[in-house]
C-alpha cells in the first residue's frame, strides 16, 4: 500500500491526516493527480470518491460474483472508471479471493 494525497500537492493538498488515505499502487497511479474523472452514464466531471468524507457503500457495491465494483452514484461511476477499479489484474486477484471465501468483505 502507499499514502496517497487526496488533493495532490501540486493543487494545494496539505499532508494532513485528513488529506491522506492508504491506495494500492494500481489504484494510486491511476488516481495520480486526479481528482476529478467522467461518469461514464452521463458523461458529466464529477469529483472522485473521497474516502475520509464518503461512505463507501453509498457510493459503490460488490457485483454478485464479489469479483466487479460497481459504481451506484456519479462520484462512484467516475471513480469506478478513472481509478480502473476493474482492471484486468484487480479482477483476477478478486475472483481467487472469491474462490478462497475472502471476497466480498462482510462490512
Ligand atoms: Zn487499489
Amino acid at each position: 500500500m502507499e499514502i496517497d494525497h487526496i488533493i495532490p500537492v501540486a493543487e494545494g493538498g496539505s499532508d494532513e491526516e485528513e488529506n491522506l488515505w492508504l491506495a494500492c499502487r494500481a489504484c494510486n497511479n491511476a488516481k495520480s493527480t486526479k481528482t476529478e474523472g467522467l461518469d461514464p452514464l452521463t458523461g458529466r466531471s464529477e469529483t472522485l470518491f473521497n474516502p475520509r468524507k464518503q461512505v463507501w457503500q453509498e457510493h459503490f457495491r460488490w457485483s454478485a460474483s464479489g469479483v466487479e465494483i460497481i459504481g451506484l452514484t456519479p462520484s462512484g461511476r467516475a471513480t469506478v472508471s478513472a481509478l480502473d477499479l476493474n482492471n484486468v489484474i484487480s479482477a483476477m486477484v478478486r475472483r481467487n479471493w472469491v474462490s478462497a471465501g475472502w471476497h466480498p468483505p462482510k462490512d
